[in-house]
């Protein structure tokens, strides 16, 4: 019955999806197959539902930003974190340099371009990236999880605007270390390969407080709840407020199409659909996730 309903909302999101464009701005991205659309569900109980594309593997750009900021938090401490970029939704989109001006001006929030790469330099020093890569496959309890070199070349050959935020949070002194060093880390996090069963992984973890199916913790309590909570305010880009009273989960979405979602205690949601909105959110899985969420009451806010 369940998968019943799973079928039924990955229907009701297909529509939408002539609506929207694959991401062409990093030229990898731009082949992917605009028809797709998978979902996954894992449960806390161990129990998992999929349904379409869920198998496809694609680059989980911005979702990447979820998994630095838990490990900045673990190596680097709240406090560090915290001072460096802000925790404000930050109204614009994802690559927007304008709120970087001014005199004391840190990146709005860890989940925009600006201050994913700041985070990038604050563990960049201290975890290599085949540490992160290692990382990525426990928390989405998937070994699969490689770079995708041919993104990660695409993208490094169409990084000019996320350098000069680099170099612009360089000159400000947020960035921690070698600026390129940072760059070449937060382009290599965006060009893991995941599919929509790896992001149900992760939300699962994230909706079982930092502890994985065998009953290992791999993130702190603390953490869980700073990264579910920057999710909810900050998710979704300058479309998160929105999504936040429509659906009312904590998602992250990416430009490869990801959508990662964590309906806290209960299970983690991952969606692979690469049409995206204006904002850069998957469109189809917006719908999807907002018809789940008042078909089954998810949101945090819902009546119980
Ligand atoms: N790698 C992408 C970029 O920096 C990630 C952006 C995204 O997914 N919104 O532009």
């Amino acid at each position: 019955m369940f998968q019943d309903l799973i079928n039924e909302a990955l229907e009701t999101g297909r529509p939408y999806i002539k609506e929207g464009e694959v991401a062409t701005y990093i030229p990898e991205l731009g082949r992917a197959d605009k028809n797709k659309l998978g979902i996954s569900i894992f449960c806390r109980d161990g129990s998992r539902f999929s349904c379409g594309d869920t198998k496809d593997r694609f680059s989980i750009q911005s979702i990447s930003k979820v998994i630095s900021l838990a490990v900045a938090l673990e190596v680097c401490g709240f406090d560090m974190v915290f001072e460096n970029v802000g925790m404000e939704p930050s109204g614009d989109a994802f690559n927007s340099l304008i709120k970087l001006e001014g005199s004391n001006s840190h990146p709005y929030n860890p989940m925009i371009n600006s201050g994913a790469i700041a985070v990038a330099s604050f563990i960049e020093p201290k975890v290599s990236f085949e540490e992160m890569l290692e990382l990525a496959r426990c928390f989405c309890q998937d070994d699969g999880i490689v770079l995708d070199e041919k993104v990660y070349r695409s993208e490094m050959s169409t990084v000019a605007r996320n350098r000069a935020i680099a170099y612009l949070l360089e000159s400000k002194g947020v960035i921690n270390g070698n600026v390129e060093e940072a760059l070449d880390f937060y382009v290599k996090m965006c060009s893991l390969s995941v599919t929509a069963e790896s992001l149900a992984g992760l939300g699962l973890l994230l909706a079982n407080d930092g502890v994985d199916p065998s009953g290992k913790r791999l993130l702190n309590s603390d953490t869980v709840r700073v990264v579910k909570t920057i999710m909810l305010t900050c998710g979704m880009y300058d479309g998160s407020g929105e999504f936040a009273v429509r659906v009312g989960i904590p998602s992250k979405s990416g430009v490869g199409g990801g959508l990662l979602s964590v309906v806290d205690g209960k299970m983690g949601i991952g969606i692979y659909g690469p049409s995206l909105d204006a904002k850069g959110n998957s469109i189809a899985g917006r719908k999807i996730l907002q018809f789940l969420s008042s078909q089954m009451k998810l949101h945090i806010f819902a009546k119980k």
